[in-house]
């Protein structure tokens, strides 16, 4: 009988309940060696010269694999977790420990998919095994729809809606199969020879970030599987916010104007499976109301964006987008810098940048009215905006950030330009100046 030797390859997907790549691997192999690869790439600059993650991600990133290695460790199970070079770490593990299977979660970001593709190649005889659990509709289902897929959300919502409130949302709770062998790696397995690290702690990756709180904070984000799921248990069921979610989720700051589910589900440390099937239980058992149906709504343009950029690829990231549109792309480094350090003299927009680089985090509001203004008013190239927020934001997502971008910029799923008058959108949203004031005043700390 062949011994099967699987690899859990973890990706964004960082956490133990929900999780199918886990079980899937754990039901169908008799040795399983979990890890995780922290890439060489992001700790790397981008062409505009900021890095690539903030220390505001790579902080949220190395709490979620701590609580991720802590969370497996209950189920006797270890997490491996390297720096290096994904290619070469993966390459190694197989060849050391004769592996025959990979278990992933799929991931259709240019780099990944391209990494995948690289590792198929080279491993013809090893069996690769993707599942697509971070999504509602699964990708591979979907893929003949996908090329066919509506380039308006409205369109898309008429015809998919109905099969995405209807999708069975039963979550996965994991039992750890003890026939299962663990296979366990020695640090001295991993010799001076070679050009990635072996970490039993991330003690001295976590001393190399800086994040100082900022008093002004209104919520401090802290990753990890643990802390998402206490964050919809709060939301929906102590605090009940949800009840109010359509009302308050244009909301600029304070803790509960909007769910903060985005930094978890970034890296899979929630499944949004999970935060469905608490909704809809939360119709059934306490109220359904227009907040409930809106907070699912904004997770299907989650979807959507996830299902369109299947669709469009690379072509999203070239300045004039998949359509070919006219666009201005001055790129005035002056410019650029007055915007990113809140600079500018306008003092919505300038509020709402500190703010992002004080927290790394930004309301959906400020987010629209930041990349307009950078676009329409300072006749910017949208993928720098893009890029910075890429650079900052705590729960950055490659689809839901370069998609509302080019959304804004008029480039995709959108027949025209979305501008935001500035001045008005003050008006409206912070009528008494509390927010503009509230980042504004010491401004001197930014
Ligand atoms: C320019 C710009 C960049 C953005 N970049 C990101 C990003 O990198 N990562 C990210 O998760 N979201 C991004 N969004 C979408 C949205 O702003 C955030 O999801 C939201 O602000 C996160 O806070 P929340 O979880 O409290 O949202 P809530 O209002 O509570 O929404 C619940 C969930 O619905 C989803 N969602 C809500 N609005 C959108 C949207 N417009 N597009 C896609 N999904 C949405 C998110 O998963 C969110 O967690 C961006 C929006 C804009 C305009």
């Amino acid at each position: 009988m062949v011994i099967k030797k699987s690899l859990i390859w973890f990706r964004k997907n960082l956490r133990v309940f929900d999780n199918l790549v886990l079980r899937e691997s754990i039901a169908n192999s008799d040795t399983i060696l979990p890890f995780y690869v922290l890439d060489n790439k992001i700790y790397a600059d981008t062409i505009y010269g900021f890095k690539r993650q903030s220390d505001f991600r790579l902080n949220f990133l190395y709490q979620s694999l701590e609580n991720l290695k802590h969370n497996l460790e209950l189920m006797n199970l270890s997490l491996n977790i390297f720096s290096g070079d994904s290619f070469e770490i993966i390459s190694f593990l197989v060849n050391k420990y004769d592996i025959t299977d990979i278990y992933y979660e799929k991931d259709i970001a240019y780099e990944e998919r391209r990494l995948e593709k690289k590792l198929k190649t080279s491993f013809l005889n090893v069996k690769f095994h993707k599942y697509n659990s971070n999504h509602i509709f699964k990708y591979d289902l979907m893929k003949s729809k996908v090329k066919r897929l509506q380039d308006t959300f409205t369109r898309f919502r008429r015809t998919y809606e109905q099969d995405f409130l209807e999708a069975d949302k039963e979550c996965i709770n994991i039992n750890f199969e003890h026939s299962t062998k663990l296979i366990k790696l020695k640090s001295e397995d991993i010799n001076l020879d070679l050009t990635f690290n072996l970490h039993t702690n991330l003690e001295s990756l976590k001393s190399q970030t800086h994040v100082i709180s900022d008093t002004r904070a209104t919520f401090l984000y802290e990753g990890g599987e643990d802390i998402g799921l206490d964050r919809i248990k709060n939301y929906i069921w102590n605090q009940k916010s949800i009840k109010r979610y359509k009302r308050t989720r244009n909301g600029l700051m304070g803790r509960n104007f909007s769910s903060r589910f985005s930094a978890w589900l970034s890296l899979g440390c929630i499944s949004v499976n999970h935060i469905m099937h608490e909704i809809e239980k939360f119709e059934n058992e306490e109220l359904k109301n227009d907040s409930t149906y809106w907070l699912k709504f904004e997770l299907l343009w989650r979807e959507y964006f996830h299902l369109l950029y299947g669709k469009y690829k690379s072509k999203l990231f070239f300045l004039k987008g998949p359509h070919e549109r006219e666009v201005e792309h001055n790129l005035d480094e002056e410019i650029c810098q007055a915007w990113i350090s809140g600079k500018l003299g306008v003092p919505f927009i300038d509020a709402n940048m500190i703010s992002l680089k004080q927290t790394g985090y930004l309301s959906n509001r400020g987010r629209q009215n930041v990349v307009s203004y950078f676009v329409h008013d300072l006749k910017q190239d949208w993928r720098f905006a893009a890029s910075y927020l890429e650079s900052v934001l705590v729960d950055y997502d490659v689809y839901s950030n370069w998609l509302n971008c080019a959304y804004i910029t008029g480039l995709v799923a959108t027949e025209k330009a979305h501008v935001f008058d500035v001045n008005s959108q003050a008006e409206h949203y912070d009528s008494k100046g509390q927010f503009v004031k509230h980042w504004l005043e010491n401004s001197d700390l930014s």
